[in-house]
């Protein structure tokens, strides 16, 4: 295993204290500075403080330590192959049954279809999610896969949440083999064209909250098995927190360190070595804290954030979590639609704590679609990088009116991160820049 280390380099001096400084932020701003990692008590913390306008400012100094001045944009299209569900999760307004209005299922010639306009619309990847289809065999999903793969041979193929995998398991009857069975079903899928995982289904990782509004769908454990299968196959992924529906910001700081783990876990696997961090091992969980027992051989963490450390590339040889989504959560035509959602400053809080609690997560995404492209504009200047692309086509939330056409033109997305103060730049799903040729469309990836 190769050792990856570190350069330290020095930093900007700290910005003096603005009026309303809460003084009881000063020992995390020595963490930050130091690039330690912050404790449990220090997220609760970030989400107690009134001083919001601190907290943004550490998570900017985080964000522009990693990235500078650049800020991500990709051209994508979403596919949502199928709304059908087997389950009935209480947050979500997308699933139908079998013969409930507005139900649908895509044929593989409409989705060869979708692949021929991804690649006219110049787009990079193809992000694909969709119900647990109850009928559906495996070989629809590895056809899929195919017929994009042959329709667009450039196009990387994002696709399915950890609870599609794991459906995917049982439906090709390979359930009951465990890890090996997904890891099996992952090397199918890979072989078929898949490229990397999307970050969806994690929601929040503690059993109140999973038994009190997605009680069919898997606990934390299966969730982070899929991830580490994927990792372990050299498939990177992402992950997301759906919050702000019955979670309280407890369980929200405990899903973040469980994700953290899991991440110290694939970058030690890639040969990144235990960073700076006065009590390396001090905190690791134990079975009455209610983790997951696949981040029980926790390595020590590995801080990415800290200053000089080198971000994870893409042809590392085992993949890893690229990028954090903190995704709020949208009452309307839910089962919880008697719940208010989270508001615009708890939203940009959750953000910037995410960037300052996800210490080795290389990426913070402000998914534009589910944040406003407007909020999303703020969040770049308060921990994000990304703005996620311009999606077109997205089933799984409506931001405004009944239509699931949700797109950006490049155009706006540029502007919008301009105007934000910061350089767009395209990237693929593995963000390495993507070099375009307005005229033509034609693109490279520049590695
Ligand atoms: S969140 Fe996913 S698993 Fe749950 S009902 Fe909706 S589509 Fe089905």
């Amino acid at each position: 295993m190769t050792t990856i280390t570190t350069t330290p380099r020095t930093e900007p001096s700290r910005p003096a204290p603005k009026p309303g400084f809460d003084p009881r932020l000063a020992p995390i701003i020595d963490k930050v500075d130091q690039g330690e990692r912050l404790s449990i008590e220090d997220g609760m913390l970030l989400y107690e403080t009134p001083d919001i306008w601190t907290l943004c400012e550490l998570a900017d100094r985080v964000r522009r330590r990693l990235h500078g001045d650049v800020a991500y944009y990709n051209i994508n299209r979403h596919l949502n192959y199928s709304n059908i569900c087997a389950l009935s999760c209480k947050f979500c307004a997308f699933h139908r049954k079998k013969d409930q209005d507005g139900a649908y299922e895509h044929s593989v010639e409409q989705i060869r279809e979708e692949a021929h306009k991804a690649v006219a619309s110049g787009a990079t990847e193809m992000h694909i999610v969709g119900g647990l289809h109850p009928w559906l065999k495996f070989d629809y999903y590895t056809t899929m896969l195919r017929t994009i793969r042959e329709a667009a041979p450039a196009l990387h193929i994002k696709a399915f949440t950890a609870v599609e995998i794991v459906h995917l398991a049982k439906v090709s009857k390979r359930g009951k083999q465990g890890y090996e069975g997904i890891k099996s079903v992952l090397q199918d899928l890979i072989d078929a064209g898949l490229g990397s995982l999307p970050g969806g289904g994690a929601e929040v990782f503690d059993d109140r909250v999973h038994d009190e509004v997605f009680k069919g769908k898997i606990r934390s454990t299966q969730w982070l098995d899929v991830h580490k299968a994927a990792h372990e196959l050299g498939l990177n992924s992402n992950a997301t927190m759906l919050y702000g529906h019955v979670d309280q910001r407890a369980e929200r700081i405990k899903h973040m360190d469980i994700l953290r783990r899991a991440q110290d876990i694939a970058l030690h696997r890639i040969g990144y070595d235990i960073a700076l961090s006065r009590d390396p091992k001090g905190s690791a969980p134990t079975n009455d804290q209610g983790y997951p027992d696949c981040i029980r051989d926790w390595p020590g963490p590995v801080v990415l954030t800290q200053p000089g450390a080198q971000l994870p590339k893409p042809d590392a040889s085992g993949g890893y979590h690229q990028t954090i989504i903190p995704l709020p959560f949208f009452p309307d035509e839910s089962e919880l639609e008697h719940l208010p959602a989270p508001t615009g400053l708890e939203n940009l809080r959750t953000l910037a704590i995410c960037r300052l609690m996800l210490d080795n997560f290389p990426h913070v995404k402000a998914f534009w679609i589910m944040q406003t492209l407007e909020m999303a504009q703020f969040m770049l200047q308060n921990g994000a990088d990304d703005i996620d692309g311009t999606v077109v086509w997205y089933d799984i939330t409506k931001l405004e009116g009944p239509t699931t056409h949700q797109e950006a033109s490049v155009a706006d997305l540029q502007r919008a991160i301009r105007e934000a103060g910061f350089t767009p730049v395209e990237r693929d799903t593995l963000y390495r820049p993507v070099e375009r040729n307005m005229q033509t469309g034609a693109w490279r990836v520049i590695s």
